[in-house]
């Protein structure tokens, strides 16, 4: 079965980063940092119902004004995410306009704004009916990192070192699909029909395999019945494809303890977005800024065993040939060279 999004970087590997997994079929996006999004167009950005922002520094984040400028009076708001102090500077983005004419619009456009702390969340929302003032809302724990849940995946973070600063990294894991097999369906004289969805929903509950499903259907002879164990449905049934994850890594220094939490975070994930900012000849700067080499980031992603890798955030010193930095990461990935060490940094 297909998977239920597209992840696309916004921006080629040079251009403010970002990333936008499109969840065409539910006409919904999610935005990984929110840089420049000029490149998307206004009906992607649209469908953009929630934000996550790694940090505030301006390539990451000010790109707010253009989301907000395109959505306002035509939606219903978006959900931003981002770390510690976020709150206040949304509020101070927001504040930056006037509002005299904003409550004629029809629609309250409501920007809620969680605040990632360790362990929980801060919460807040502003709202254009109250002139984008401040409200704020309850506090709520941070369970198993999980910032958003919904029916279909759900979006973690973890926070690593920039600077001092904390860096939000993000994967987004989509829950397994179940699917159902029509032949085996009708190889047991079973009808199609809503109970299938209620059968998918009393599995994904975790309900014993001897848990009975009734099915009742009509037929031209008359109104059937069949009680079944919901374990033989499991088996004959349905099949189960596991979902996929799509990480998104980007401001980091490449210090080695950020470098071990990054390998346990990336573990195993489908789809990797990870920033390789400068070469690993240029590693003390790298270092100084806070930023993967190339080397690095492919190392790392290596380690993870991350099946797809895709490198980004370049610095702009090397766009006149960016192949230095796309061989050092593919060799890094591929385990051709150990570069990019820079625990001696
Ligand atoms: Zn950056
Ligand atoms: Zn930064």
């Amino acid at each position: 079965m297909r998977p239920i999004y597209q992840a696309d970087l916004v921006n080629g590997a040079f251009g403010d980063p970002g990333v936008c997994i499109d969840l065409k079929f539910r006409n919904r996006a999610l935005l990984f940092d929110i840089g420049d999004v000029s490149a998307l167009p206004t009906r992607k950005l649209l469908r953009v119902s929630d934000v996550f922002v790694s940090h505030t520094h301006m390539d990451h984040f000010a790109g707010f004004d253009h989301l907000l400028r395109v959505c306002l009076g035509r939606d219903a708001g978006v959900t931003l995410y981002g770390p510690p102090h976020f709150i206040e500077q949304v509020g101070h983005k927001l504040h930056a306009y006037t509002w005299n004419l904003v409550e004629n619009y029809s629609d309250d456009f409501v920007v809620a704004v969680h605040e990632v702390h360790p362990g929980c969340v801060q919460r807040a929302r502003f709202r254009s009916r109250n002139r984008f003032q401040r409200e704020s809302l309850p506090e709520e724990p941070l369970g198993d990192n999980i910032l958003l849940h919904d029916d279909d995946f759900h979006v973690r973070t973890q926070a690593f070192d920039h600077h001092g600063l904390p860096s939000l990294a993000f994967s987004f894991e989509e829950h397994t699909h179940i699917n159902v097999w029509r032949n085996r369906l009708e190889e047991l004289g079973l009808p199609t029909g809503p109970w299938l969805t209620e059968l998918k929903q009393r599995v994904r509950r975790g309900e014993p395999d001897d848990a009975i499903v009734e099915v009742r259907w009509r037929t031209r002879e008359g109104s059937r019945r069949e009680e079944i164990p919901l374990g033989v449905l499991r088996e004959q049934v349905l099949e189960f494809v596991p979902g996929q994850r799509v990480c998104y890594v980007t401001d980091v220094a490449g210090h080695a303890a950020n470098r071990d939490a990054l390998v346990a975070f990336l573990h195993d994930a489908d789809i990797a977005f990870i920033e390789a900012v400068f070469l690993a000849q240029d590693a003390e700067h790298a270092a100084r800024k806070a930023h993967l080499t190339a080397g690095q980031a492919g190392g790392i992603a290596r380690a993870a065993g991350v099946r797809t890798a895709v490198p980004f955030h370049f610095s702009t010193r090397y766009f006149a040939d960016e192949q230095p930095l796309r061989r050092e990461f593919e060799a890094a990935l591929s385990g051709r060279s150990v570069v990019g060490d820079a625990s001696r940094s």
